[in-house]
């Protein structure tokens, strides 16, 4: 790592934290990780574009990281600098039925302050243990509603260092896919249009979506939540217990049984043996049924 850059970094951010050799299992689902060189935490948005301006300039290779819940991180960890937005960009408001929330905030927070303003249409988004920019970028969803049916205007850091407004309609958004990496941007934040409902029956969607999570996924060990993306057709978790792959274990990595289509941590597990696990669920259920899962789940510094 360029000590030049780390130094410069520690004396402009301010508000933010800058630390060098960051374990990423503190910052994944999964909790497996090795260290990340450089990790940094910008404090506010212009500490985010000046972080961003001077690895470039630097030449440092960064990867934007939110709540690490779609994430496996490999076992020597990221060469480069790892960009967190996380609670010091989590400023959130509401006006009429217009939600406007910074990208750290979480989505569960989100569903909490429109179940408060008596908000209906976040519901879904209450159990998805991610942040606001992790949402947009993947167009997370659950229960038949995604983050494209709320999603009005998001607010970016280009490439090229500039502040920009897009319209979600010019975001691509498909499932579980958005053209934000594409097009090289960082989300900064964004806006979500509602509609006025009633609190009880906001609370009741939420309560039986809180308890089909529950009593469906295995939440009581580390994971990434699914683990694939839906393959047109069929059930991911269908596909693999039919090839005879659930419980199937590497090490501290396993098929969960309660559902097959998370890979869950066992305890101890290495990024290593994950990893080897999903290429083997992978080649056995193209073996077997002739489809390709693919991940959903993001490989960084592997
Ligand atoms: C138990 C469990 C249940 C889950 N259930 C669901 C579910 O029902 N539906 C669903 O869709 N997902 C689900 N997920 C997966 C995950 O929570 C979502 O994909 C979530 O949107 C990821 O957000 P994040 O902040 O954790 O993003 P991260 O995992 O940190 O990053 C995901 C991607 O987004 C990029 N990114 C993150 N923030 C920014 C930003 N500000 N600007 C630019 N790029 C950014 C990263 O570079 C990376 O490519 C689940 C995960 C777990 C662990």
């Amino acid at each position: 790592m360029n000590i030049d850059f780390v130094h410069k970094l520690k004396e402009h951010i301010t508000e933010g934290v800058v630390l060098e050799h960051e374990p990423m299992g503190r910052h994944t689902t999964f909790q497996v990780g090795g260290p990340a060189d450089l990790f940094v935490e910008p404090g506010s948005r212009e500490e985010l574009r000046y972080v961003v301006e001077e690895a470039r300039q630097a030449q440092v290779p960064f990867f934007v990281v939110g709540n690490g819940s779609n994430l496996l991180v490999s076992d020597d960890g990221f060469r480069g600098m790892i960009l967190h937005i996380g609670k010091k960009l989590s400023h959130i408001s509401s006006r009429g039925t217009v939600i406007e929330a910074d990208a750290g905030v979480s989505l569960s927070r989100i569903a909490r302050e429109a179940f408060d303003k008596s908000l209906t249409g976040m519901e879904f988004a209450a159990g998805i243990p991610g942040s606001l920019g992790g949402a947009v970028v993947m167009n997370a969803g659950a229960y038949g509603s995604e983050m494209k049916d709320v999603l009005t205007e998001v607010d970016v850091l280009t490439g090229q260092g500039r502040f920009m407004t897009i319209s979600a309609k010019d975001l691509d958004l498909s499932y579980r896919h958005s053209c934000v990496e594409e097009k090289g941007y960082i989300v900064l934040g964004a806006r979500m249009c509602l509609c006025r409902g009633d609190q009880h029956l906001i609370r009741d969607r939420m309560n039986e979506l809180a308890l089909a999570r529950r009593q469906k996924q295995p939440l009581a060990y580390p994971s990434a939540g699914s683990t694939f993306k839906r393959p047109e057709g069929h059930f991911a978790g269908r596909l693999i217990q039919d090839a005879g792959l659930k419980g199937y274990t590497v090490g501290g990595a396993q098929v969960s049984e309660k559902h097959s289509g998370f890979v869950i941590n066992r305890g101890g597990a290495e990024a290593d043996e994950i990893a080897f696990l999903i290429r083997q669920v992978q080649k056995k259920v193209y073996r077997q049924s002739g489809v390709k899962l693919e991940p959903e789940v993001r490989f960084i510094g592997f």
